[in-house]
């Protein structure tokens, strides 16, 4: 046996898209066949069937509508699968003649905005990785809107890079190399959701004569222009190019959106920074409810949605920019009526900047150009708005804005308002549009009214009451008489079938009717299928002007959301100067103050500058909002510089290069390292990478060892911070001993947050005020926690007994436990031990003279201020 022609046909298909679920156009369905047939049934919940296919065993199988093809697909990819779409090629007289794949979409090249998050980019990201130099870089493309950022050369294996993925989350990688040479991202690509998916690429696109091929192709022999000028950033562009070539199979001219990732012309936040902060998502549950992201999004629109999440990715560090932006914001700010009208008009704008991909992709749907047509719709009186508006950007805003009213007029003209999903059965084009077809239409209409008559005349003339003239597609228009009157009917009736009740005949002049008829319909919906592809060629020749005003729509409806949020939240516009100094009065964070329901939220002042203010050391209380304080100086700064107001009654803030945060304590299991390895790996990269225009902050460090080896760090870094890096900074912690560095380094200060206890309860005021705590009230808060009350009162006198400095439960280090059997070690004992620890350390052979004194006088010092 061998296998039919169609079989066979789908079989070499199979072998050519071995990666993708096939989808293979059979009439009405596309179906799946064998393992994809398989796999689809599971992942859709849609019945297996079996199909003979010539051979021996019969083939699974399973099928989808081809009209609901679409949301399967959608399913399919979400869950982390390619899928290819087979169709089918028909001649002029409606005959298959051949199939051919007409599009691949996979997790990173999916542009159906039904099947994307209209909040987000969906972006695939190309890896390329320099065996002979060891350098790495990732461009990150979003086919749906165009957009390809290019990332900064990282080394190879540097574990920062998983920043650049936390920020773009791309959702699909096409690498040079296996996910198993690049660790960092196992866990990215791993995480259990199997929506992302890694493909090591072919060899052959990572070549770089192949590459420059292709580069220069899509964007001209002068690429360099667009900022490709080395062989890495060549390299991977071209590979990605070649890949998305290949599977999408379509025009992809637009992909020129190209941004180089400097991080000279954005502050740089880091991917701990990112993450702590909660800039876009929570740590703990990664929502956008509880995030910045979360309190200043109040977009209306998809693009406008996108826009802002972009302010936040990338804040900047140029003042005319920032203060370019402030302007708009403080324009939308003012002016209240304005604001509000225009936001109720972007809210009929869809997402035109993905609705003209679908133009690119040649899957835009007549519903679809309803959707331009009704976005567009409202662009005049969204121009005739701003004509008030006296910022730069606004007004510039203006001066360029498109407001489309051809492309309105061609679909409103043209397009039914509301037309069917597809173009298939016509009712797509108004008549109106064009004289043939009005003609078509009005005989169409015109004789469907002739039946009637027909039936009447027909009546009449046979005398016969219940004849009836139907319609069906075997035999066309018929008239139908019950079996009883069967023999009255005159001789020119021509007896086509045969029912139980009854006889249906045809007439030469209905058979004559019908072919008109259908004549005419067959070229109504062939002459609407020609204009519906005229109005796409010439939406498609607009596409940039759509885009452009995608971009206009994005920025004024971000602009917007900005003062809306500042006016409504009591936000205020932040001075902006060089750098040196924050400064900030009455300081809010901005999330923590919209979900603290019972209390209100306490503001606090921020002054921090590089001289006699550059590190506030702040101490206090378990719970007394330490975290809280120090990332709203952070989250007010980020704000400043994406040019939005802040939470604060009055802020100056000098611009931030950098801003590290150091926050709270997580163990990374999966990547096998301890808290402590994680903490001191952050702390590590912050003083490798922090400048004095950088921001730092410190959220305990040192926690996770023994007490005096985290003492130990935390006052090296304090140290470090403050003589060599000259950052500014602020640094919680525990440690209240470190309060006596204030008299050691004239740049740090000491706060601390006040609470209070009255009659065994403890009362936060959340009040930041100058001068050290050494009161942690940590038993206070164990108590709140619902400790057992044996186990709150034990460890009261276990403190009462330590701050009589009767004995002392150390926490064993390693070095301890070698040494020590006995785990009772009083304070002067660990003292004298780290002491002469650090003077079997010391090799004094290599000292300088003035080294060794130095030396000598620390550890005096220590020793005389510990008074041991
Ligand atoms: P720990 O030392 O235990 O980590 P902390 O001092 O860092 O605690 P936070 O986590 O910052 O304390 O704050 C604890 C809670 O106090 C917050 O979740 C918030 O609900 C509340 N809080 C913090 N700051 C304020 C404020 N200024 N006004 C009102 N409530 C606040």
């Amino acid at each position: 046996m061998s296998l039919s022609p169609a079989m066979q046909n789908y079989k070499d298909m199979k072998a050519k898209n071995k990666d993708y679920l096939l989808f293979y156009r059979l009439g009405d369905f596309y179906e799946m066949f064998f393992d994809d047939a398989i796999i689809a049934s599971r992942e859709l919940d849609i019945t297996l069937t079996k199909k003979d296919c010539g051979d021996k065993q019969k083939a699974p199988m399973c099928g989808v509508p081809y009209h609901s093809v679409d949301t399967y697909i959608s399913r399919l990819v979400q869950k982390g699968y390619k899928v290819s779409i087979c169709e089918q090629v028909k001649n002029d007289k409606n005959e298959v003649v051949d199939r051919k794949i007409v599009r691949t979409i996979t997790p990173g090249t999916v542009t159906d905005p039904q099947m994307l998050d209209e909040k987000t980019n969906n972006y695939i990201v190309g890896i390329f990785v320099d065996s002979s130099t060891d350098e790495m870089i990732f461009i990150f493309a979003d086919i749906s809107t165009g957009e390809v950022i290019v990332s900064e050369k990282y080394q190879k294996n540097d574990s920062n890079a998983v920043g650049e993925f936390s920020k773009y989350s791309p959702r699909e990688a096409y690498s040079n190399v296996p996910l198993k040479s690049l660790p960092f991202l196992k866990n990215y690509f791993n995480d259990g959701s199997n929506s992302r998916i890694f493909t090591e690429g072919d060899p052959d696109d990572f070549n770089i004569e192949k590459a420059r091929t292709e580069v220069s192709k899509h964007l001209g022999n002068k690429y360099e222009n667009y900022g490709f000028s080395d062989d890495i950033s060549i390299n991977c562009f071209g590979a990605l190019l070649s890949y998305l070539n290949r599977t999408q199979l379509c025009d992809l001219s637009h992909l020129k959106n190209i941004q180089f990732e400097n991080k000279i012309d954005f502050m740089d936040l880091d991917y701990f920074t990112w993450r702590n902060l909660e800039v876009t998502e929570t740590m703990r549950n990664k929502a956008k409810r509880g995030s910045l992201l979360g309190v200043i999004d109040k977009t209306v629109t998809a693009m406008g949605a996108r826009k802002i999440r972009k302010f936040l990715e990338r804040p900047l560090i140029n003042i005319p920019e920032i203060l370019r932006r402030q302007n708009a914001v403080s324009d939308f700010y003012n002016k209240t009526i304005e604001r509000r009208e225009l936001r109720d008009l972007f809210s009929s704008v869809r997402d035109i900047e993905r609705l003209s991909s679908k133009l690119v992709y040649d899957t835009i749907n007549p519903r679809d150009m309803r959707a331009l047509a009704s976005s567009f719709e409202v662009f005049p009186k969204i121009k005739n708005l701003l004509s008030g508006f006296d910022s730069d950007y606004i007004s510039d805003i203006y001066g360029n804005f498109d407001t489309l009213d051809d492309l309105y007029l061609l679909i409103d003209s043209a397009i039914e308002e509301d037309p069917p999903v597809t173009t298939r059965e016509g009712k797509v084009i108004k008549p109106k549009y064009n004289d043939k077809l009005l003609e078509l239409v009005s005989f169409l209409k015109g004789n469907q009214k002739i039946i009637p008559d027909i039936e009447a005349r027909e009546k009449a003339k046979t005398g016969i009451k219940t004849l009836k003239i139907g319609y069906n597609k075997v035999y066309g228009y018929y008239i139908e008489v019950s079996k009883l009157f069967a023999n009255q009917v005159p001789d020119y009736y021509i007896r086509k079938q045969t029912l139980v009740n009854g006889e249906r005949f045809i007439t030469a002049e209905l058979k004559d009717l019908e072919t008109k008829l259908l004549t005419a319909s067959e070229t109504v919906i062939t002459l609407e299928n020609e204009i519906y592809s005229e109005i796409k060629t010439k939406l498609f020749d607009s596409i940039s002007r759509i885009r452009n005003a995608a971009e206009n729509i994005a920025l004024l409806d971000t602009f917007a959301s900005l003062a809306e949020v500042a006016q409504k939240n009591s936000y205020t516009c932040p001075e902006i100067i060089p750098s040196g100094v924050v400064d900030i009065e009455n300081g809010r964070h901005p999330v923590v103050e919209e979900m603290v329901k019972d209390e209100v939220f306490i503001p606090n002042n921020t002054f921090l500058n590089t001289s006699t203010d550059m590190i506030a050391l702040i101490t206090g209380p378990n719970m007394s909002g330490k975290s809280t304080y120090m990332r709203q100086v952070a989250l007010i700064v980020l704000l400043a510089q994406i040019g939005s107001f802040v939470p604060s009654s009055h802020a100056k803030i000098g611009i931030v290069d950098k801003i590290f945060t150091r926050v709270g304590a997580s163990d990374d299991l999966t990547s096998g390292q301890s808290t402590f390895m994680v903490e001191m790996n952050e702390v590590s990269y912050i003083l490798k990478n922090a400048t004095s225009d950088s921001l730092l902050i410190f959220d305990e460090i040192g926690r996770g060892t023994s007490t005096y080896d985290g003492m130990s760090i935390a006052q090296a870094v304090i140290e470090y911070v403050a003589k060599k890096i000259k950052a500014k900074s602020l640094f919680a912690t525990h440690y209240h001993e470190l309060i006596s560095l204030e008299n050691e380094l004239t740049c740090l200060k000491n706060f601390n947050i006040v609470a209070k206890r009255k009659n065994n309860e403890i009362t936060f005021l959340r009040k930041i005020v100058p001068g050290g705590t050494d009161d942690s009230f940590g038993i206070d808060v164990a108590k709140l926690a619902g400790l057992p009350s044996s186990v709150i009162s034990r460890a009261e006198d276990i403190l009462k007994d330590l701050d009589s400095g009767k004995v002392y439960l150390s926490e064993p280090s390693p070095r301890q436990e070698q040494k020590e059997d006995d785990s009772q070690v009083s304070f002067s004992q660990n003292f004298n031990e780290k002491i002469i620890d650090e003077l079997l350390n010391l090799d004094v052979t290599v000292l300088t003279p003035i080294e060794a004194m130095n030396e000598l006088f620390r550890l005096s010092n220590e020793v005389k201020k510990n008074n041991v």
